[in-house]
């Protein structure tokens, strides 16, 4: 056994999915439940999808139920979506089901990567590429580099679509708008902050206002809260499922024009 050999192993394999990456059917930022539901669905169907995730463990929000309490609730609307992905669930009062968070996460991830999502951990979507007002691509770099504050500068790949499924943060809607004279597709033409807690309104919201944000730029789950102003919903997870659907579904109409 070569230690080299080892090394080798990762660097090649590591720079085939990178080169994969640079033109990139869709690039997905944020490896959240919306984020990965839509990758998992677009990936089946034969398109080249990148995520970008800026945490070493993929899954956003999930791991961590609701304060730590590691169950989550889904309402059976989603339970397709489940199903498709293989993850466990138990019926629970109704119209819920309940999932183990570990398992929902770990199994969203698995499925997606098994379905050929290219998932880059460690990396984060600094910027963005704007052409002719239109999102043409994003600016990445490591997270470490960027932990550490060094002047390290990034590098980018291209896709004919990016998604802002950076859940709360918005952060890819925030730095096109802080950064380019755009007007949004909101009605202020700015993001407009989330709420406070409503979680019946806010999951009805978030799968309406999945949509196309900026030409080229589309926003999904959580970020579709910070974006349209609409209100935060805690620890359950049907809206996040059928966000992601339903931008499988317009981002398979917008690529394939
Ligand atoms: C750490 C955390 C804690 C949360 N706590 C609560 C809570 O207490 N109450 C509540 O109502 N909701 C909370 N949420 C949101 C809740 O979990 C959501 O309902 C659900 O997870 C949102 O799913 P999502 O698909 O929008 O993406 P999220 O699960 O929010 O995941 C977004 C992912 O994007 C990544 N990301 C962000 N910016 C970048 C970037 N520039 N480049 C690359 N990756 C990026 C994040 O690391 C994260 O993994 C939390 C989310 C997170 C990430």
């Amino acid at each position: 056994m070569r230690e080299i050999d080892i090394t080798k192993g990762i660097v090649e394999n590591h720079v085939a999915s990178l080169f994969k990456a640079l033109e990139s059917d869709v690039v997905i930022v944020g490896a959240g439940p919306s984020g990965l539901v839509a990758g998992g669905i677009l990936a089946s169907k034969g398109f080249n999808i990148t995520i970008l995730e800026k945490r070493l463990a993929p899954g956003g929000g999930i791991w961590g139920g609701g304060m730590g309490y590691k169950y989550v609730i889904i309402q059976d609307e989603a339970k397709d979506i489940l199903d498709e992905f293989n993850i466990p669930y138990r019926p629970y009062e109704g119209e819920y089901l309940s999932v183990d968070s570990i398992s929902f996460a770990s199994g969203l991830i698995f499925e997606a990567t098994r379905r050929g999502v290219n998932i880059f951990n460690l990396t984060e979507c600094e910027d963005l590429l704007v052409r002719d007002g239109k999102v043409a691509g994003v600016v990445v770099n490591s997270s470490l580099t960027q932990m550490a504050g060094l002047p390290v500068d990034p590098l980018t790949f291209e896709a004919k679509a990016v998604v802002d499924a950076t859940g709360h943060d918005h952060d890819v809607v925030r730095t096109l708008s802080n950064k380019n004279d755009v007007k949004l597709n909101t009605p202020t033409g700015k993001p407009m902050g989330e709420r406070s807690m409503f979680a019946e309104t806010a999951e009805k919201a978030v799968v309406t206002n999945t949509k196309e944000v900026y030409p080229g730029l589309f926003v999904c789950g959580m970020s579709t809260a910070a974006v349209y102003g609409g209100f935060r919903m805690g620890p359950i997870f049907g809206g996040m499922l059928l966000s992601g659907k339903k931008l499988a579904g317009l981002l398979e109409e917008f690529c394939s024009k």
